[in-house]
């Protein structure tokens, strides 16, 4: 069995992290061009650091999203290293997790649609009266032909 490593679940929320930063200093850009609006003191300046500021916070938001892939599916299993076994093996446990949500999702059904009243034909045997399954040759009592 399978568990997510603990390195894998600690890139997944770096991941997260870096991408809630890169956000936020993308965000930040017309927060403070706003604020500023009007104001052409240093403008060339201020200029630069927004497009520092706006650029550097897209990438955190797709270094982020890549390290949070990596960190749900694996190295392999995110198609970073080329390598199918591994691959199986990172993705392993989401599908043991799709795989048990179907079975769920089938069990659930089979209780609908009233499983468990199942229903068994039976044979009664001609010599004896005996009742014998309805695939059955031959009677269970008497050993006659059905
Ligand atoms: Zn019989």
């Amino acid at each position: 069995m399978t568990q997510i490593s603990e390195g894998r679940k600690f890139a997944y929320y770096a991941g997260m992290a870096l991408i809630v930063v890169g956000f936020l200093l993308f965000v930040s850009v017309f927060v403070t061009g706003a604020m500023q609006f009007g104001d052409f003191t240093d403008f060339h300046g201020r200029a630069q650091s927004s497009m520092f500021r706006a650029l550097g916070g897209m990438a955190l938001m797709v270094g982020g999203s890549v390290l949070r892939t990596v960190g749900a599916r694996g190295i392999a299993g995110s198609g970073v290293v080329l390598d199918p076994k591994r691959a199986r093996r990172d993705l392993e446990p989401w599908s043991r997790m799709g795989g048990g949500m179907v079975k769920d999702a089938l069990e659930e059904a089979d209780v609908k649609l009233g499983g468990g009243q199942e229903r068994v034909v039976m044979v009664k045997c001609r010599a004896c009266g005996k009742l014998n399954e309805e695939d059955s040759k031959f009677c269970q009592e008497c050993g006659q032909a059905i």
